[in-house]
């Protein structure tokens, strides 16, 4: 086995890594005993040369995504383990095999420690996502890992990184069917039914991630008359109708999300004139919605991706909630969200407050949402927390 290049950080900079942190950032690195490639396994030393793990090296702002504090050469039953312990965890969540539900995220990065990978299923397509070219390189190997830890229940797997991964050596990664061909559809969450396309559509073709918000959406709808703001595919709007809503009105400004919205709506078979796709800017359509509606929800695409945005992005957030919580009809219910990772539980409490503000009506925080299970957050790495949420009651 070729010895690993040796990466010595800073003084004082093994302190995040002891702490189980899985990122060295570039500027922590004091030297190293060679130039690894993009995506090269490295060893990771303290300037007392106290060995502390093992992880894949990057060039970029995150040098190397920590794999184990063990020294180790990740090989096939490495990543099956892994993967093996992130299906055995989805398991005990009652996601595999749901009566209701057929589609999940089923590795979520740090999250599994599997730093650098997303895979969600869809009905028997896995979608994969790399982050990381270290983990791109071992691809054969996760999908090997893949079908032992779910044997029978792959029928496709599609490889999505292209928006993904940077080009390596001038080439582009392109986005293709690895094994199987395209998924069945309709894919399935808690009874309803949505169609899905993984190719085309944003992230890997459905925002999973909301599923356990839009089920209390559900519960809160009836009688009601209700907005949902960048609606995309209509997932909320599907949940609203389910919970007995008097209108839904979806809007979004891509005429592909409105249709998708329609279709969806309709896949679930509710009796048509409740449901209303508008194709309209959210900005523009919240100027004139005066006790039009009592629940609205505000799930806006990552107004922050990078931290530098972070105060267009914290307007942007206080712009959109002051208009709702101005507007809204007295007892109404706001479910408000950010997606954001460089926006903290916090700031976006914050700026939800200032919009509040704002407007001088009486606002009570009824729930704090976030991510589902599926998506899990490793303690140790509070940043993989980036969806956050509350319900708001206004008087
Ligand atoms: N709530 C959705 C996910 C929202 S993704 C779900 O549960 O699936 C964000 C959506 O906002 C995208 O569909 C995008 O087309 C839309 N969007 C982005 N900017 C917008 C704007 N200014 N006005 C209206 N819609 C917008």
């Amino acid at each position: 086995m070729k010895e690993k290049i040796k990466i010595i950080l800073k003084s004082g900079k093994e302190q995040a890594l002891k702490r189980f942190h899985p990122w060295v950032f570039s500027g922590a690195i004091k030297k190293m005993s060679g130039t690894p490639a993009e995506g090269e396994v490295v060893g990771v030393y303290s300037n007392k040369d106290e060995f502390l793990g093992t992880g894949h090296y990057q060039g970029g702002s995150i040098a190397i995504r920590m794999l184990s504090a063990m020294e180790t050469d990740p090989d096939q039953e490495f990543w099956t383990a892994r993967i093996r312990q992130a299906v055995q965890y989805r398991k005990s969540i009652g996601l595999i095999d749901h009566p209701e539900t057929n589609v999940f995220r089923l590795i979520n990065a740090e999250g599994d420690r599997l730093p650098g990978l997303i895979i969600d299923y869809y009905k028997g397509t896995a979608v994969l996502q790399f982050h990381s070219i270290g983990m791109y390189r071992v691809m054969d190997m996760i999908i090997t890992a893949l079908q032992e830890a779910l044997p029978e229940k792959i029928s496709a797997i599609y490889n999505k990184s292209a928006g993904t991964l940077p080009s390596r050596d001038g080439q582009r990664i392109e986005n293709a069917y690895v094994f199987g061909e395209q998924g069945q559809q309709p894919v399935m969450e808690y009874g309803n039914s949505f169609e899905v396309n993984c190719e085309t559509g944003q992230k890997t073709g459905f925002f999973i991630d909301q599923r356990e918000n839009r089920k209390m959406v559900e519960l809160q709808s009836s009688g009601r008359e209700v907005l949902n703001l960048f609606g995309y595919t209509g997932g909320f709007s599907v949940y609203a109708l389910k919970g007995g809503a008097a209108r839904v009105d979806t809007v979004d400004s891509s005429s592909v999300a409105i249709e998708l919205a329609e279709k969806n709506v309709g896949l679930n078979n509710f009796e048509p004139g409740r449901h209303h796709a508008i194709v309209a800017d959210a900005f523009e359509y919240l100027k004139d919605i005066r006790d039009k509606y009592d629940l609205i929800i505000l799930d806006p695409p990552a107004f922050a991706k990078h931290q530098q945005a972070l105060n267009n992005a914290l307007q942007g957030y206080k712009r959109i909630n002051a208009r709702a919580i101005d507007q809204i009809r007295p007892g109404g219910l706001i479910f408000t969200f950010s997606c954001s990772q460089a926006v903290s539980k916090e700031n976006f409490r914050k700026s939800v407050f200032a919009a509040a503000a704002n407007t001088g009506r009486s606002v009570k925080i009824l729930h704090q949402l976030h991510q589902p299970a599926d998506h899990p957050v490793s303690i140790y790495h509070p940043e993989g927390e980036y969806l956050k949420g509350l319900v708001l009651y206004v008087d």
